[in-house]
């Protein structure tokens, strides 16, 4: 195994405009009266429906099954009635069946206090059970199902277990506050992780501006006698990408195609921990998360806690709407999120922000030619040549751009964001990768 510097390589600087949201506490969001639940959260097949329209449901209750090992439990998020079911276009343009539950009866869960679980007495394969059925994925955009993430084959050798609280997209600040005000939760499901995987090292790896979380984490750390280290980390955007961090923290690299346990690192962000800590200590679902809104045209920016299904239109409410007309809406953070037209589009468990953005906030340069400045070369963290990968797919040449490393882009957007020409790389790379899919798939 070659170990590498752990210098980070390319990466830019966008303006990260937390600081209005960062030292906002987390609040609770008003419970919507009607949820539009989502059978497709994670990464895998939609779930299969386990209830019909007309059925009550309790808080918490399964009410899609996860289709296969890859797919994850989808269960209500308030008490009520299935009233209906709905085929919805999610922000990141994928379309699933999804069921309408109007608010009725008693919250039998999160209204009340719940005894914690002595966890140390369950075995790992109860662990592991445990999050399959409560339903927990990658909280921070990925979707995918923690409790196939972490069931590793019984010869896998763990080195590194990573909780990642970089969260380096500008404007998200949910994580961040997670950490400062949830500490004693996310260290505890760090040792839930660290008990299933059984690595050698856990760090918990931060940007140097968090400095408020950097300070409680390891405080809490430090009181409760805990082997963890914090590695604050400079602020370089995408270090927050998982296979930027196995090479940053572990000094390991590995391609798209591979997964990072394959080389002894797992990731996995503070968000997916705290789920984890819910689903054991607490035997909760995935039924609410935290998100982040921002952006200037937004009245009163917040971190809020969130039912799953609650409309995107009813949290820009809870945040005063409007100030301005936006120019776009934008589900997740502006570099890696999806542009969203229609704000009934429902909060799901991959929901980490809304940003409502004026046209200040976004820079409309018209496209000109590329003058060969090699910027989006420099600036690329997986060491492509974007404006390479770019001209081949323009001229339709699909095996020279995979050949050339297409698949290992991950789509962080630095290439774009620098180009002076405001050539659309991400898109054009994006567009490639679906062609060749569309061609036989990748070589
Ligand atoms: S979007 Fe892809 S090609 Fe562009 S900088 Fe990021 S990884 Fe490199
Ligand atoms: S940054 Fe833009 S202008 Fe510069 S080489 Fe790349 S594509 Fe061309």
């Amino acid at each position: 195994m070659i170990t590498l510097p752990r210098r980070p390589r390319g990466g830019v600087h966008p303006d990260n405009r937390k600081a209005v949201t960062r030292s906002l506490a987390i609040r609770n969001a008003a419970v919507p009266s009607r949820c539009v639940v989502p059978l497709l959260q994670h990464a895998g097949p939609a779930a299969v429906p386990v209830v019909r329209v007309g059925d009550r449901v309790r808080e918490g209750m399964l009410i899609g099954r996860a289709a296969d090992s890859t797919a994850a439990n989808v269960h209500a998020p308030v008490p009520g009635m299935v009233s209906g079911t709905t085929t919805l276009t999610l922000a990141d343009e994928r379309s699933c069946e999804a069921f309408v539950i109007d608010l009725e009866g008693e919250f039998d869960r999160l209204g009340k206090v719940a005894e914690p679980i002595d966890w140390q007495r369950t075995s790992v394969r109860e662990l592991l059970r445990g999050i399959r059925d409560n339903g927990v994925v990658g909280m921070s955009g990925s979707g995918n199902a923690v409790h196939r993430k972490f069931n590793l084959p019984r010869a896998a050798e763990i080195e590194h277990l990573i909780v990642n609280g970089i969260e380096n997209e500008p404007y998200l600040s949910a994580d961040n506050r997670l950490m400062i005000e949830m500490t004693d939760g996310v260290l505890e499901g760090t040792r839930i992780a660290e008990r299933i995987l059984r690595p050698q090292r856990v760090t918990i790896a931060l940007q140097k501006d968090s400095t408020q979380a950097i300070r409680n984490l390891r405080r809490r750390i430090r009181e409760r006698g805990l082997d963890y280290a914090v590695r604050a980390l400079p602020v370089n955007y995408p270090q927050g990408d998982e296979r930027l961090l196995a090479r940053a923290i572990a000094g390991r690299e590995v391609s798209a195609e591979r997964e990072t346990s394959e080389i002894g690192v797992i990731v996995s962000s503070v968000a997916t921990v705290y789920a984890v800590f819910e689903a054991i200590v607490y035997q909760k679902p995935v039924i609410e998360r935290i998100v982040t809104l921002s952006g200037a045209a937004l009245r009163s920016p917040a971190n809020i806690k969130v039912r799953i299904g609650t409309p995107i239109a009813e949290l820009i409410a809870e945040c005063g709407g409007f100030v301005e007309s936006p120019e776009k809406i934008v589900v997740g953070g502006p570099m890696m999120g999806h542009t969203i037209i229609d704000v009934s589009t429902p909060v799901t468990k991959a929901t980490t922000a809304v940003l409502a953005l004026t046209a200040t906030e976004i820079y409309h340069g018209a496209e000109t030619g590329c003058i060969r400045c090699g910027r989006c070369v420099r600036a690329c963290p997986v060491g492509l040549e974007p404006t390479s990968l770019y001209k081949m797919l323009e001229h339709g040449e699909l095996d020279q751009a995979q050949a050339a490393g297409l698949f290992e882009c991950i789509e962080c957007g630095c290439c774009g964001f620098i180009c002076p020409a405001h050539i659309p790389l991400v898109d054009g790379l994006k567009n490639g990768k679906l062609a060749v899919t569309r061609h036989g798939g990748r070589t």
